[in-house]
């Protein structure tokens, strides 16, 4: 629902003046222009950007990166899981800083705005403070996550989970890439390339993060409206499933006699659709993977295994759906033997009221039409939560089109965002 009435924005009447006329130095233009000149750093030849976590490519990206913030003064700076931070340092250097950023990683055949809106949304609001001559009391940090979408390492969300703590350094260092290479030797390659770099620590306070995003769905568009508050993250759970069964030959095995586990396969699929379908249409359930062995056209299928994505709004219920796909496996299988082995559980989250409602009242005092939002995707936000009060700006992108090389946004719905992202920066550095 769109926002009527005008609430109080945060602080006093003369530092609502200071923010208001600092998100009006927002340079919808200059935003479009870094936009354009970032995308070409892994352009494909369909106008979308192939950038993978620790490749050249992003390398090239972090040196452009580094080249703006350093023209506003900003000092840029990595730590041991490869995440990039531009630092203002403000009044108290010394202070726990107010991070803003998002990543510069992309899927194969990603989009321009995916990730890189919310790190240029976040130079954009430095700048524009800078303009206004606000001077933060503490730090602003603008961060670009390591491997945010878990295209070229899995899972995602690496750089933003190791430094909140949820997932261990060494655990992460081991993952390897399809070609084979550990995320260890691509960030030795990555940091020798920015050995002038000083390296922070891991884990260190965070007064707060925003992370500015496109929306990736249909609603702000649908709505007409420039920017969404969100109001969490809706939890996932996947899970990998294997139906073992018996390889026999297609032409003399009678079907009474087969174990054939695709048809069982196909049998659990149709269950677990059934066991997941909601009036409401609240719940996302896909099997995306299907792998058939020997997946030969005159041969019994022996085994097969799916993987499912899972994902509802409200935890309990995921918890509730989650746990009873097994009991659906078994009851499908017929005369196969199924195992099922969950990979991951993150719960649905609420971002903290005192955020959105900053937010909110920032998008008023801007007079800037929003509404609520739920993420249905993924966010470093996710992580960055756990430790310190978080939230998110979504701007609508065309179609609600993502993952895609025709992934489009507006430059008045970027810098839109991007001046609620500044006032709230005011606040949260007074
Ligand atoms: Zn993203």
């Amino acid at each position: 629902m769109a926002a009527t009435g005008r609430a109080r924005g945060p602080g006093t009447d003369h530092e609502d003046l200071v923010s208001v006329t600092a998100a009006a130095r927002v340079d919808a233009r200059r935003l479009w222009l870094r936009h354009e000149a970032m995308a070409r750093h892994g352009a494909t030849a369909a106008g979308g950007v192939n950038r993978q976590a620790l490749s050249v490519q992003e390398a090239q990206a972090w040196q452009l990166l580094i080249g703006w913030g350093r023209e506003l003064g900003l000092m840029p700076a990595t730590d041991a899981v490869g995440n990039l931070f531009l630092r203002w340092p403000g009044r108290d250097p010394l202070a726990a800083p107010v991070l803003t950023g998002s990543h510069l990683d992309s899927q194969p055949t990603g989009g321009r705005f995916d990730g890189v809106y919310g790190v240029l949304a976040g130079l954009e609001a430095v700048q524009a403070l800078q303009e206004a001559a606000h001077v933060p009391a503490r730090p602003i940090d603008i961060v670009a996550w390591m491997n945010e979408e878990g295209s070229r390492f899995a899972p995602g969300m690496m750089g933003s989970s190791v430094f909140s703590g949820a997932r261990g350094l060494q655990e992460v260092l081991a993952v390897t890439d399809a070609d084979g290479v550990a995320v260890a030797e691509a960030l030795a390659d990555h940091a020798a390339a920015f050995a002038d770099l000083p390296c922070w620590p891991l884990q260190r306070p965070v007064h707060a993060y925003l992370e500015a995003h496109i929306e990736q769905g249909p609603l702000l568009e649908r709505e007409g409206l420039s920017v969404g508050i969100v109001t969490g993250i809706q939890g996932k759970r996947t899970f990998s499933v294997t139906v073992a069964g018996q390889e026999a030959h297609a032409g003399t095995t009678p079907s009474s006699q087969r174990q054939d586990a695709l048809l069982a396969a196909v049998r659990i699929i149709s269950g677990l659709v059934a066991w997941c379908h909601d009036p409401q249409d609240l719940v996302r359930f896909t099997v995306g993977r299907l792998d058939v062995l020997p997946n030969a056209p005159s041969v019994v299928p022996a085994s097969v295994r799916f993987s499912i994505d899972l994902r509802h709004p409200d935890s309990q219920r995921l918890c509730h759906l989650g746990d009873g796909i097994l009991a659906v496996c078994e009851a499908q299988a017929g005369p196969c033997r199924v195992t099922v082995t969950e990979l991951s559980n993150a719960q649905s989250l609420e971002f903290p009221a005192s955020i959105r409602q900053l937010l909110s009242a920032c998008a008023n005092d801007l007079q800037i039409s929003h509404m609520d939002i739920l993420s249905a995707a993924g966010h470093d936000a996710r992580y960055l939560h756990e430790v310190c009060p978080t939230g998110m700006i979504f701007v609508p992108c065309k179609g609600g089109v993502s993952h895609n090389e025709a992934e489009s946004a507006t430059a008045s719905d970027l810098a839109a965002g991007a001046r609620v992202l500044t006032q709230a920066l005011v606040a949260l550095t007074r």
